[in-house]
């Protein structure tokens, strides 16, 4: 206020524009939906399209997420074209988010507007099962609800629709924080191929010093490596193509064996505690199988859409070999993993593309032409239409 000047009288009238004073009885008004807008499937074969998603009204327990990022997952691939069972079309894939904070529900004292946070591969499960309980959430024994294509019991049957779109809302439960220090674009994968190498290394129990055998080099492999070193284990990769060598290397790898040289892999011997195999089509197991030491595991993380040969029982038994599977991870271990991964600097080596060329990128992905994961720009998407599709 400048001296001198008299005070202007109250104003009779709000200003136009102006939303109306509220006396302190009146509740808030209700949160209203939002519309996003989206890239995704109508059928099997129609490729990405654009579409526009209804997101919910953000419930007492909810927050809503304006996403930034979102990374490529060879699953977004096969969901989208029906290749894992037909899904329910429209589609709208992605289960690496990343974004801020926009809009938090009542009960939500966890998470403030403009936090920097993320969505992984699961948005929902039962919370009362065995596995959840137990911090397991991926492994709900009611079935987890995936960030797309589940059906979401506690929202009406809603199919859920995941992070290709401007916006999603999802319960607290199941939302991480990102670390502040590391670039938003390059943390998406972790979301998944981060924590889907990194729960097995934990669950193995790695220590300094132990040897990780890594199988297969693209978006999962490449994390395997970068883990395992930040947990100051030698890497050695395992990889079908001599081209493979150099970026093994690069990425920190201590040794890289061609795993179709026989004399290779029988000099690699008895050499190896635990192997992550991130390889999803049908191989043969028993060669790796003799890489390892006694105790050794294997872990198996691909999904083949066949059956895998035999295994030789007497591989395992002589050594005392586990072989296992297992699947991302829970939201406490995921969480745990953003921070070890904050503490180490490590995050995914990505190529950001926007919504145009997603389905070059996708191409692209199935010929395993990227190093080592897409990750999709959403100011790219544009603004959602007046109408949802989804
Ligand atoms: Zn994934
Ligand atoms: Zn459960």
């Amino acid at each position: 206020m400048t001296p001198g000047r008299p005070v202007p009288p109250p104003l009779a009238k709000p200003l136009p524009g102006t939303p109306p004073l509220r006396d302190a009885s009146q509740t808030a008004p209700p949160a209203l939906p939002r519309l996003a807008a989206a890239f995704g499937a109508t059928a099997s074969g129609s490729g990405l399209v654009p579409l526009t998603v209804a997101r919910r009204a953000p419930k007492d327990d909810d927050v809503e997420i304006a996403i930034e990022f979102c990374g490529l997952c060879h699953s977004d691939v096969h969901a989208t074209r029906g290749e894992w069972g037909s899904p329910k079309y429209p589609l709208v894939p992605g289960h690496e988010i990343v974004g801020r904070v926009s809009r938090v529900g009542a009960a939500v004292d966890d998470f403030a507007p403009g936090d920097v946070v993320g969505v992984g591969c699961l948005v929902d499960s039962c919370r009362e099962c065995e596995s959840c309980l137990d911090g397991l959430e991926q492994y709900c024994e009611n079935g987890m609800t995936g960030t797309y294509g589940a059906t979401d019991a506690r929202n009406g049957d809603a199919i859920t629709q995941g992070g290709y779109a401007t916006s999603v809302v999802v319960d607290r439960r199941y939302v991480l924080r990102v670390p502040g220090n590391l670039d938003p674009a390059a943390v998406a994968p972790l979301l998944c191929a981060g924590i889907t190498t990194y729960s097995p290394l934990r669950h193995f129990g790695l220590e300094a010093g132990d040897v990780v055998g890594v199988v297969g080099l693209g978006g999962l492999g490449h994390m395997a490596v970068k883990l395992a070193k930040a947990m100051g284990a030698g890497v050695i990769v395992f990889t079908t193509s001599e081209s493979k060598v150099a970026a093994a290397k690069e990425l920190g790898a201590d040794g890289v064996v061609l795993s179709r040289d026989e004399a290779a892999m029988a000099a690699a011997g008895r050499t190896i505690d635990v192997i992550i195999d991130t390889v999803a089509a049908p191989h043969d197991l028993n060669p790796y199988f003799r890489t390892l030491r006694r105790d050794g595991a294997l872990f198996q993380l691909g999904l083949p859409s066949g059956l895998m040969p035999p295994v030789n029982p007497g591989a395992l038994i002589r050594r005392r070999i586990a072989y296992a599977g297992s699947l991302i991870g829970g939201i406490a271990e995921t969480q745990e993993m953003l921070d070890f991964c904050a503490e180490h600097n490590v995050v995914s080596d990505v190529e950001v593309v926007g919504a145009d060329q997603l389905n070059e990128a996708y191409d692209r992905m199935v010929a395993g032409d990227v190093k080592y994961r897409f990750v999709l720009d959403t100011s790219t998407l544009g603004t959602p239409s007046e109408k949802a599709d989804a």
